[in-house]
């Protein structure tokens, strides 16, 4: 039997493979999409780690966690008596499901609606062929054969384990078991104080877990503004979380009775962590298994990514890759950034990606946002540049809300005003950072951002007195 054929095959429907794929029927090219992930209940599905049990589902448990933990402590700060808040954890975890559930099969729609082909199965080069790439895909119904002029691998990546640390997602978890815990964990134990760890360890303390981090590195969140991380580590160990630094993790052994951790101290003292849970949040790495990248004659680098150039083109003529799958920060707005990017390449276009003004969340409470370079790193590049700070706590709307941690922070050029980045550390941090990003890729300055007016009471005026203080001339403190 002939094999369909395709102007564009995409592997993977995870944020960056399902953008990519709108975006290439949209410029009107036939488009399938090969994804075969399975949801517990046996049932396949689009979108990837992001919607399935990335971004989406833990997103939907901080909200959910703080709430709880507002409801608990914080709402009669306001004069309303709630009395004691009663948790129903099975209920918030149906609740993350079905917003997960509404997420993905919102993919399917949008599949739909651009004559997306769903290809439902594991999808693995055969070869090449005048021209065309081969690509069988291994669905429940059998084998189709494809062939496809252009290939965008968007396969994704799956958590790091540890040898020794058996992941089961009961007892050992990675973010899969960490989002839908049966139960919450009287005592916690989290590997890694990297975004998972942080998001996640503070979701369950929120629940009411006594939580552990063992972070091997010696410094607090390193890719941070060094500002940020001390304030940060100050909010967090108030908060209850208990992090230690230079953590090196030996024997793990798990009982009945829960996970016990032996470890090193930074002192190099000998210590124990007994714990009824335990999460391994130690980074991702690239999914590759299965392509059969040889029979294009692709390959991976030494971390297993495949290797792209700036447009994410592999050395093969019409393979692009990303997402996750190549280099670059692990972040699904990045992988969509990409879709888009590569899409239009195909279809002709002159798109290009400024990876310097993509901005990085971790989603805590309150949550961290940047974009740009950090102080160390202008330090390190020699760079001269002003810094200007301004506290949330001198704003009338974060106290009105109760969110008068943290600061925004702005560095600019010193010659030109430039702005070279924007950190922050505060509540709706997420939010706020978008009006620097698109700031920086328009090169302002500090000054047009303290020219612009901005809403008041808002949390973003925060922004703009941080603009006003590069130059030394904040307002209102
Ligand atoms: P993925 O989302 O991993 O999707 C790849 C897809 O390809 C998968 O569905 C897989 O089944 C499929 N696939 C792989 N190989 C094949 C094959 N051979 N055939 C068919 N299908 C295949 N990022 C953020 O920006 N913000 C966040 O708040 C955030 N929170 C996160 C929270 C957690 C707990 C985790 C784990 C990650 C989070 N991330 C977040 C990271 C984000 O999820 C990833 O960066 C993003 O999902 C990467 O998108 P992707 O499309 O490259 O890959
Ligand atoms: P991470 O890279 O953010 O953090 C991993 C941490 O584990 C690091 O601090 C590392 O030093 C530490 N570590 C590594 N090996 C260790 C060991 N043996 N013992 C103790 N500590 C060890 O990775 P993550 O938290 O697993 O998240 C994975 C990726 O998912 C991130 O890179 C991020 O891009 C993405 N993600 C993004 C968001 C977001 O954008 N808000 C949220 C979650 C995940």
């Amino acid at each position: 039997m002939a094999s369909e054929r395709f102007d564009v095959v995409v592997i993977g429907a995870g944020p960056a493979g399902y953008i990519a794929a709108i975006r290439a029927a949209q410029l009107g090219l036939k488009v399938a999409c090969a994804e075969k992930w399975t949801t517990p209940e046996g049932e396949l599905a689009l979108g990837g780690t992001c919607l399935n049990v990335g971004c989406i589902p833990s997103k939907a448990l901080l909200a959910s966690s703080e709430k709880y933990e507002e409801a608990c402590h914080h709402l009669g700060e306001h004069g309303i008596d709630v009395g004691a808040a009663k948790l129903d954890l099975a209920k918030m975890i149906a609740r993350k499901d079905g917003i997960v559930r509404k997420m993905t099969k919102g993919i399917e729609f949008l599949f739909r609606k651009n004559k997306i082909t769903w290809l439902k199965g594991h999808a693995r080069f055969t070869g090449e062929n005048d021209g065309m790439y081969g690509l069988e895909v291994q669905a429940a119904e059998g084998q189709v054969q494809v062939d496809a002029r252009c290939v965008i691998i968007a396969s994704g990546s799956k958590a790091r384990h540890l040898p020794g640390m058996p992941v089961d997602n009961t007892l050992i978890c990675d973010n899969v078991g960490a989002l839908s815990l049966s139960s919450v964990p009287r005592r916690l134990g989290v590997i890694g104080a990297g975004v998972i760890g942080l998001e996640l360890g503070s979701v369950w303390r929120r629940l009411g877990a006594e939580v552990t981090v063992l972070e091997g590195l010696p410094g607090f969140l390193a890719a941070c503004d060094d500002a940020v991380s001390k304030e940060a580590w100050k909010i967090f160990t108030r908060q209850g979380l208990a992090i230690h630094l230079g953590a090196r993790v030996g024997e793990v052994t798990t009982s009945k009775k829960g996970v016990s951790v032996a470890w090193t101290d930074a002192q190099g003292a000998a210590q124990g962590l007994d714990v009824d849970r335990l999460i391994v949040s130690v980074g991702r790495v690239p999914n590759t298994d299965g392509l059969n990248l040889a029979a294009v004659d692709l390959g991976v680098d030494d971390r297993g990514f495949i290797p792209v150039d700036d447009h994410c083109r592999t050395k093969r003529d019409n393979i692009y890759a990303i997402g996750d799958v190549v280099r670059g920060p692990m972040l699904a707005h990045k992988g969509e950034d990409e879709g888009v990017m590569v899409a239009e390449l195909i279809a002709g276009q002159k798109p290009h990606i400024d990876y310097n003004t993509i901005p990085w969340v971790i989603y805590t409470s309150p949550e961290i946002a940047w974009v740009g370079r950090t102080e160390q790193q202008l330090k390190a590049e020699g760079r001269a540049y002003r810094s200007g700070q301004f506290p949330f706590m001198a704003n009338g709307r974060a106290l009105g809300m109760n969110a008068a941690e943290g600061f925004v922070k702005v560095l600019a050029d010193a010659v030109t005003d430039e702005v070279l980045g924007v950190h922050i550390v505060g509540a709706g941090a997420s939010d706020l950072i978008a009006e620097a990003a698109v700031a920086m890729e328009f090169r302002a300055s500090s000054e047009d951002i303290a020219r612009v007016c901005h809403p008041h009471p808002s949390m973003s005026e925060v922004m703009r007195e941080a603009a006003l203080a590069v130059d030394k001339r904040a307002l209102n403190l």
